[in-house]
């Protein structure tokens, strides 16, 4: 037996595993279903990320070595929607990692902590002050590592230094490498200010406005949970870590103070294989993910009875929150022609462009392969006097956080259409951040290696429509400034759509997922009648077990998630160790 069993080395896994190990008074097994890290070269060099995933099937192949463009990767669990009803029914990949560090390995690297007023909202729906973002920035201070970009470009006015810090244990840094078109982006800032100013630290906690994107990249490499926390433990003697490990139920080991109790977990290597039983003696952590750690209990027979017996599985816990609430951030990307000749459409369609940008990074860590996908992203809102507001109550997390998000990229970046076989483009992706739609995570059957339904429940409500047209129409007005003019031939396809009925068609024809999904087991206040754990992350109506993922959060953040979920898992760290 072990003190603590961690199920899932990812994201928010690794950061438990490692603050555990390091008091070095605690035994802990990690169980991990993906792979090793080590030596994965798309999930070192920052570019590669999208390859890593079938989430960005229409990247060109010359970026796969191991798997052809679009198809499932050894890397994620290769999971598809269920047809999305107010999509005209599309499915489409929803990525997930599958290794040491989980998603934080196969992300898109983007490192924010949302709005302040986030954690606010979360400190008044948990009741708990502790989640309130005048505590929980402390936490900014033992997880990140701010350093300077790779090309060793002047970063002044480019991120506030006062916001960040330098002695934590994850590299991040500004764009390591520049874009002809960055000095257009800040010049539409200055140009547009009303409705596009500059923020000086998109990743600070004020998110409103156009700002340099901060990536977890240090010195040209991903950092990611498996690079930084778990390495920084990982040849203790009191840490074991399991691969190939999927844990197929929680195993219920009696009651405790009248609560059954999960100190146990069963595990396999496959489906064809010989399960194993490993107990804990003071917690299982479950860490596996918005959909990982919703199908684990609902398999362990905790979730709502009835879905549960048509499953076939005996309930334990009767809780009808288990794998319903998750709300995500829907993307859709918008292209532009241009006849600028620097985008980087080249670099993914000539291999030998390509090869030398690989030999580039290979020996120097630097060029365009250092870099993630957008230089500038920034998060805005709907007008005060936005129609919309008449019927529906303003869902972002407070005045100063945002309705949606915008993202640049300087060549063809778009997850439901191939990049063309000649040009150069620019790409705004828009992302909608405070949906009001709601979505479920559902078993297929009591198999734990059959996928489960993954029904993200995109634009259900004309909040998220409404919102999504309007975002659509902002960044038209933000091409048509004066700094795109000798540049930009034209929209791409039906972005030209100028109606609301023209738009709505296009947003429901292309939009997909961020792949921010939480809230599949939500943290709710101790006695509510609704929620999935306690504000301290325990399991409610259970004993012995805890949640510490992006699945505790009730709602999803004006940020890409692995910053949100980072400082939840160190919170949960500190209140597990009692420091
Ligand atoms: P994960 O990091 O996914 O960890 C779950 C772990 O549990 C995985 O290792 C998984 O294999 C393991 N697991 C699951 N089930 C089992 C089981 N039954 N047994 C054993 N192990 C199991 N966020 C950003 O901030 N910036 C971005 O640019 C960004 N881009 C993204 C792009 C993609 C393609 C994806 C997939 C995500 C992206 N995100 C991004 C989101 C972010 O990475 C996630 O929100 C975050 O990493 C989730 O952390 P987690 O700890 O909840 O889950």
């Amino acid at each position: 037996a072990y003190d603590y069993i961690i199920v899932g080395a990812g994201t928010a896994g690794n950061v438990i595993a490692a603050r555990l190990a390091e008091s070095g008074h605690n035994d802990i097994l990690v169980l991990e279903a993906g792979v090793s890290n080590e030596g994965v070269l798309a999930a070192q060099v920052p570019f590669l990320a999208p390859t890593l995933t079938p989430s960005m099937p229409n990247l060109p192949s010359i970026c796969y070595d191991a798997h052809a463009s679009g198809s499932d990767t050894p890397y994620d669990w290769n999971y598809t929607v269920v047809p999305q009803t107010h999509l005209n029914g599309r499915t489409f990949p929803f990525g997930r990692g599958r290794m040491l560090g989980g998603s934080s390995s196969v992300n898109y690297l983007a490192h924010q902590y949302g709005s302040s007023e986030d954690y606010d909202r979360l400190a008044r729906i948990t009741g708990d002050s502790g989640w309130a973002w005048r505590n929980m920035r402390r936490y900014i201070d033992r997880h990140e590592k701010f350093v300077p970009p790779v090309d060793g470009h002047d970063t002044t006015g480019q991120y506030i230094p006062s916001l960040h810090s330098t002695r934590g244990i994850l590299p991040k840094s500004l764009p390591g490498f520049s874009h002809a078109i960055d000095s257009r982006v800040i010049a539409t800032t200055q140009e547009l200010s009303a409705e596009f100013p500059f923020n000086p630290d998109t990743g600070g906690g004020n998110v409103l406005g156009l700002g340099w994107t901060q990536s977890s990249i240090g010195g040209g490499t991903r950092s990611s949970s498996a690079t930084t926390y778990l390495n920084s433990v990982i040849n203790r003697r009191n840490v074991d870590v399991l691969l190939n490990a999927q844990v197929t139920k929680l195993v219920h080991t009696g009651k405790i103070s009248g609560k059954p109790s999960f100190r146990g977990v069963q595990f396999a290597s496959g489906p064809q294989a010989p399960t194993t039983n490993v107990f804990a003696r003071k917690e299982v952590v479950v860490s596996a993910g918005s959909f990982g750690t919703a199908q684990i209990l609902q398999l362990s027979g905790i979730g709502d009875h009835t879905e549960l017996t048509s499953k076939s599985i005996t309930t334990i816990v009767n809780n009808p929150s288990v794998g319903k609430n998750m709300s995500d951030h829907v993307l859709l990307s918008n292209n532009w022609l241009v006849r600028g000749t620097e985008s980087l459409d080249n670099l993914l369609r000539d291999p030998v462009v390509f090869a030398a940008a690989l030999d580039q990074w290979q020996a120097s860590k630097t060029g365009p392969l250092a870099n993630g996908l957008p230089n500038h992203l920034g998060f805005f809102r709907l007008p005060k006097n936005a129609p919309i507001f008449t019927t529906t109550p303003d869902p972002a997390s407070g005045p100063t956080a945002s309705h949606w998000e915008l993202l640049v990229s300087n060549f063809w970046v778009n997850p439901s259409l191939p990049q063309p076989d000649t040009g150069n483009y620019l790409t705004l992706s828009v992302a909608l951040i405070s949906p009001t739609s709601r979505g479920t995570l559902k078993l297929a059957s009591s198999n734990p290696f059959q996928a489960p339904l993954i029904d993200p429940n995109f634009l259900a409500t004309d909040f998220d429509r409404y919102t999504m047209r309007e975002a659509v129409r902002a960044i038209k007005r933000f091409t048509g400034a004066n700094a795109w003019s000798d540049y930009i031939i034209g929209p791409v396809g039906d972005l030209a759509a100028q109606t609301d009925e023209g738009i709505d068609a296009y947003v429901r024809s292309f939009s997909t997922t961020v792949s921010h999904p939480v809230g599949t087991a939500s943290m709710s206040p101790r006695n509510a009648a609704w929620g999935v754990v306690d504000p301290e992350l325990r399991l409610k109506g259970a004993e012995g077990v805890r949640v510490v993922d992006a699945s505790v959060w009730p709602f999803v953040p004006n940020a890409h998630t692995q910053g949100p979920v980072y400082l939840v898992a160190e919170r949960a760290a500190s209140i597990i160790r009692g420091y």
